[in-house]
């Protein structure tokens, strides 16, 4: 398939980008001809992503950012705009889910963490990210399937997904006209961070047939659909939630035992 060049002479910022679905975002924005600038954690993981993307012919700066790290964050923006002048795109793609209890048993400090790296996070980036947004500008905030219906294995981290529908909407009111915000939901991907489900067999399956497609997501997925909400060719689409997940039920749900009602 021939990728277009929807993103010739943009920068793009993308969060979590050194593995998993960030990375791909960054990989897809990157051959589409962004200038990509990727963060995480870990110094040797940026070094790593970087040197996988440039020897794809990609421009890439790889800056050092634990989401959480008001430093960290100031200086992603700042070196981004000393070395390209300008931000045209910030995909908010970083998540934490530590935890499997049930929302009234998780701890204060759990409790904490998820809202502050989930949410808060994404919040103080585009406050430093937005006064270096001009005109045409777009911003991707990556959620979850599992903001529709928090499932009770990871309930608060799905609340933490829910709350980034609503940042979404209210965002892209504030943000407007000169920068569009939207949202990328995606289905379930085999990434480490969706191991802990997608590495065993039955639930993997199980899954699978949840899904219309009968197949989970991949990273090149949410690239593809990132890069179509970050692009000129959604210059009319702001304060939306794409769902990617090969047609799992997410919003329009009718039990079954409702519907027998009205049968
Ligand atoms: P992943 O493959 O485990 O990758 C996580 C990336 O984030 C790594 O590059 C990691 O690098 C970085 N990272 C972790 N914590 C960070 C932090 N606090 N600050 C900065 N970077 C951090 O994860 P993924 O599955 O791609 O998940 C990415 C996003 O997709 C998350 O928002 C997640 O909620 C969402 N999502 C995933 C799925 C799924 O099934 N995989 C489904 C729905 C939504 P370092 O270790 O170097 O920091």
């Amino acid at each position: 398939m021939e990728i277009p060049k929807r993103f010739k002479g943009k920068v793009a910022i993308v969060t979590a980008s050194t593995q998993g679905i960030g990375f791909s975002i960054a990989e897809r924005l990157g051959l589409e001809g962004a200038s990509v600038v990727i963060s995480s954690r870990r110094q040797k993981n940026v070094d790593v992503a970087a040197e996988k993307l440039r020897a794809k012919g990609i421009d890439v700066f790889a800056v050092v950012c634990h989401v959480s790290n008001g430093q960290q964050r100031k200086d992603l923006i700042d070196k981004t705009v000393q070395k390209y002048g300008k931000i045209d795109v910030v995909v908010s793609n970083a998540a934490a889910n530590p935890s499997v209890d049930s929302i009234l048993q998780t701890q204060e400090s759990v409790l904490d963490k998820l809202w502050e790296i989930n949410v808060k996070a994404s919040i103080l980036l585009l406050k430093d990210a937005a006064p270096h947004m001009q005109k045409g500008s777009s911003v991707v905030i990556i959620s979850s399937i599992s903001g529709y219906h928090p499932p009770a294995a990871m309930a608060m981290y799905g609340v933490t997904k829910t709350a980034l529908f609503g940042l979404t909407k209210a965002l892209a009111a504030e943000m407007a006209p000169n920068t569009r915000v939207n949202c990328i939901a995606p289905g379930f991907v085999p990434t480490n961070f969706a191991s802990f489900i997608t590495n065993n067999a039955a639930m993997r399956k199980e899954l699978e047939q949840q899904t219309l497609l009968r197949r989970l997501g991949t990273t090149e997925d949410m690239g593809a659909a990132t890069a179509f909400l970050a692009s000129d060719d959604a210059s009319y689409i702001t304060g939306e939630t794409i769902v990617v997940s090969g047609g799992m039920p997410s919003r329009l749900i009718i039990s079954l035992s409702w519907l027998l009602l009205y049968l």
